[in-house]
């Protein structure tokens, strides 16, 4: 079988087959399935069902197909006799050959592209022997700016919780799960926190929006669906799955409808039908899929080590602890404080459980998720921290570009403040500086791969206002061009030398 493989039509293939010794199976290890719709390889379409004469789908072109095939008969086109002599028992989906799906094709072939090496494989944060909660914090504080309160929380919780997993003291004693709940203003960085924290662990993580969620067979996804999204996260590993984390975006729109006669199905009864995920249970789900049929084959996870990650921003929850507050203040001789806390600004870390049931979250779901915090939101003064500070900055990452064509890309500490002026107008937190910036790059990234002699581009305040354009260095050593400054003409620049 190995010697076909060199017979290979592909390219691509060949070069690297060429590279390889002639023990290959020993190496089917560095090769990766590409989909034969999509082109996309296995690490990033997820796991391949491989068909006869090594061709590999994607679960996503796998089921856009069995759709296409399900709402369409195409007047018996697909009821020719099978060509891989299999057991073809189903007559209109002769193309797939059942015994092949998920099945193990074992050595590189046409469909096979070498895989990435990845350069650090090991996880930052061991989960076996997982660091103390001081040095999560210092990990996620490299990444994640301000949140001091969430980082701690979410460091001790996640330290806890996996101490147990590692150790299984959760079967002897049953601790509780720290399941988390995290509620702060959109673009705070609560999805980011989770992701950094997921990336650091090396566990899977499969985020989903509780607004798709409806009750099991209402038009919606089924709760049990966001296990299934772990599973795929986790590369169809159940026991890579099992100590994943889930998290549960906008979970404040499933809280209880208010004054409502017909059945909730998106609201309290999603809330109800996670109760069982939450605490701990056996679940079979569809393994590459997201609803059970009788293609897919079932894989069951059972959900007591997963740790789930429930956020929202709650929009009127201040509104209800102002009021708590108020009237708290309203008794007895401090009632002339009445509006003491109309004014503050951090009001949601006053929160309670009590709050949040007002809010519409039913009292046991909020019993499932025992360590709750709150996310600030942002000031200018974190958004600029934000531009720059993180390992991964969006500043560092414009700069990192330029610097493959030598170009040094600087800010000018006044062009970051009035970045994050214009992103506070927004109102959706740091996601708006990402689009801020490439608002105004995109001329830079434009005009400088034309010019070679171009040093230095620095953005100045005025750039960013709209009165000025960047100003441009250009390399020393170019004798060509003595006049060592230069403006890029923008639309509206008016030039700065
Ligand atoms: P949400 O709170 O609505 O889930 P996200 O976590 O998705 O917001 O934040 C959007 C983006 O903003 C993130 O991808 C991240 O790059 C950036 N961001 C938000 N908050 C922070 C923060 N505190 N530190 C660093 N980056 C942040």
């Amino acid at each position: 079988m190995g010697d076909n493989r060199h017979n290979d039509q592909n390219d691509d293939i060949n070069e690297k087959k060429e590279t390889s010794s002639a023990n290959d199976s020993d190496k089917s290890g560095d090769y990766e399935d590409v989909c034969f719709i999509c082109r996309r390889p296995e690490s990033k379409a997820g796991k391949m069902f491989r068909l006869p004469n090594h061709i590999c789908v994607c679960d996503d072109c796998m089921h856009k197909t069995m759709d296409t095939v399900s709402q369409f008969d195409y007047q018996g086109l697909l009821n020719q006799p099978p060509t891989d002599g299999g057991n073809n028992r189903f007559p209109n989906i002769s193309f797939v050959n059942l015994a092949d799906l998920q099945g193990d094709g074992g050595i590189p072939n046409k469909q096979k592209i070498r895989k990435k090496k990845s350069t650090d494989d090991k996880p930052e944060i061991d989960i076996k022997n997982i660091m103390p909660p001081h040095k999560i914090k210092a990990k996620l504080d490299e990444y994640v700016v301000g949140q001091e309160h969430a980082k701690k929380v979410m460091s001790v919780a996640v330290y806890n919780h996996y101490k147990r997993v590692a150790t299984g003291t959760m079967d002897e004693i049953e601790i509780e799960k720290s399941n988390m709940l995290m509620i702060g203003p959109t673009g705070c960085g609560k999805t980011y926190l989770v992701k950094t924290l997921a990336r650091l662990l090396d566990v899977p993580l499969a985020i989903t929006d509780a607004t798709s969620l409806t009750e099991a067979g209402y038009i919606g996804d089924d709760i049990e669906s966001v296990v299934s999204k772990l599973l795929a996260a986790a590369d169809n590993d159940v026991e890579r799955a099992e100590r994943g984390i889930i998290f549960i975006d906008e979970i404040d729109k499933i809280a209880k409808k208010k004054n409502t006669t017909s059945r909730d199905v998106s609201g309290e009864s999603v809330q109800q039908g996670m109760l069982k995920l939450l605490e701990g249970a056996e679940v079979e789900v569809p393994v590459g899929a997201n609803s059970k049929n009788a293609m897919v084959p079932l894989a069951t996870v059972n959900t007591r080590n997963i740790l789930f990650i429930c956020g929202g921003a709650f929009p009127d929850l201040e509104e209800i602890i102002k009021q708590r507050l108020n009237k708290q203040t309203s008794i007895g001789y401090t009632a002339q404080l009445r509006d003491k806390y109309d004014k503050e600004k951090n009001i949601l870390s006053h929160v309670t459980v009590e709050d949040i049931k007002k809010f519409g979250m039913i009292p046991e779901f909020i019993g499932r998720l025992p360590v709750i915090f709150t996310l600030e939101g942002l000031s200018k003064e974190m958004m600029v921290r934000i531009l720059s500070e993180p390992r991964n900055a969006i500043l560092k990452q414009y700069q990192k570009l330029l610097e493959l064509d030598e170009v040094q890309l600087e800010f000018e500490p006044d062009a970051l403040e009035a970045i994050a002026g214009k992103a506070m107008e927004k109102d959706t937190g740091a996601r708006a500086l990402r689009a801020i910036i490439e608002e105004f790059m995109l001329d830079i990234m434009y005009e400088v791969p034309k010019d070679d002699n171009i040093g230095r581009v620095t953005i100045t305040k005025e750039y960013i206002e709209g009165t000025g354009g960047p100003v441009i260095d250009i390399r020393s050593n170019s004798l060509e061009h003595p006049d060592h400054l230069k403006v890029i003409e923008n639309g509206n620049a008016g030039g700065q030398a």
